[in-house]
């Protein structure tokens, strides 16, 4: 008889283990349009749906993983802070350090996700997956995205070939490393693309299947003390003169500065005199650029181009897009402010 089942069960997939023998999954929720409902009274989205509430609406999850659900926050991602992340970095290693863990899924707004999972994927000290998920359609609404995505992380989080890629976002069927990946647009569904060197591979009913890794790893692993400073991003425009550089240097507040500069890393003549001050007062300054792909590097020498910001001690994103590099200094500066040890983490 057992048999009979047992090979029933390989004809229709179906896992016949008990629900104890599946895997364990964490879920984390913060929030996000995949945890939002419409407010008839506000007029617009707003999130509401708890973690449990989120995984109550799909009961498919229990034929191929157990989870347990968390809720760290209910909140739209523009509120997500470098506190929470510390919060959610923490959490997430304390789960992950639990023999019986698979992997933990993060759900979170798609506004901040990409920078979320970077934070993620230099302070998780494990090698198990971390899989950061949201929707671009509000749980409220009818084909919401929500659930195919979740459904989709929680695979990817029990999937053996997920184990050392670190965190990554799974959405609209396609898993994409955290470094790499970014939001490309306000509506569509198939928002998250690696703009450069594409996906690592799929995950959908079919399964979950890798094409490639993500090589430019690193950990930063966070001290029981560790407080991460006030690191802001200004962006180079045409005629961009370093106005707003010098007012954050007003407020005595800067502990480091991402410049969004054009093309390989430039600025003004004008910017380049600002950040000199910002310099000389030894605050870290990592020069990226407003371009989307592609990395900065010091080939043109004129003030404000990167041998002359070089020279005063800047240090070149690679190509980390500003919002990553801001990750990436708010951790390293935790450690070193000296221009050429930093940049070491940038060339990881
Ligand atoms: N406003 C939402 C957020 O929390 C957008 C989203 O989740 O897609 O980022």
């Amino acid at each position: 008889m057992r048999a009979i089942v047992a090979c029933l069960g390989v004809l229709v997939g179906v896992h016949l283990g008990s629900a104890a023998e599946l895997p364990l999954v964490k879920v984390l929720s913060t929030g996000g349009t995949i945890a939002s409902r419409y407010d008839p009274v506000q007029k617009g989205f707003v999130p509401a749906v708890s973690g449990e509430q989120l995984l109550e609406g799909i009961p498919e999850i229990k034929a191929i993983a157990r989870v347990e659900v968390e809720t760290i926050a209910t909140i739209g991602s523009s509120d997500i802070t470098p506190e929470i992340w510390l919060k959610l970095a923490r959490r997430a290693n304390e789960v992950l350090a639990d023999p019986a863990v698979a992997g933990v899924v993060v759900t979170h707004g798609t506004d901040t996700m990409e920078e979320t999972a970077y934070f993620l994927d230099l302070t998780i000290t494990s090698q198990k997956p971390v899989i950061v998920v949201g929707a671009q359609r509000a749980a409220s609404i009818k084909d919401t995205d929500g659930p195919r995505n979740l459904m989709n992380a929680i695979r990817v989080a029990i999937s053996p070939e997920a184990v050392g890629k670190g965190a990554m976002i799974v959405m609209n069927e396609e898993i994409n490393a955290a470094r790499e990946v970014t939001k490309t647009s306000t509506l569509d569904v198939g928002t998250f693309r690696t703009l450069e060197f594409g996906k690592l591979g799929y995950a959908s009913e079919e399964g979950v299947r890798f094409y490639r890794a993500p090589l430019r790893r690193q950990t930063i692993p966070l001290a029981a003390d560790t407080r991460l400073g006030r690191v802001e991003i200004v962006m180079h425009y045409a005629g961009a003169d370093g106005a707003l550089i010098r007012a954050l240097l007003s407020q005595g507040k800067l502990d480091g500065l991402v410049i969004a500069g054009l093309g390989l890393g430039h600025v003004s003549g004008a910017m380049f005199d600002a950040i000199e001050e910002v310099r000389a007062k030894n605050i870290p300054v990592v020069i990226s650029t407003r371009v989307y792909t592609g990395r900065v590097l010091p080939l043109y020498a004129s003030k404000g181009s990167g041998v002359s910001l070089v020279k005063i001690g800047c240090v070149e994103a690679d190509n980390l897009s500003p919002q990553k590099a801001r990750v990436l200094l708010l951790l390293a500066s935790t450690r070193t402010k000296d221009p050429k040890e930093l940049a070491n983490y940038f060339n990881h």
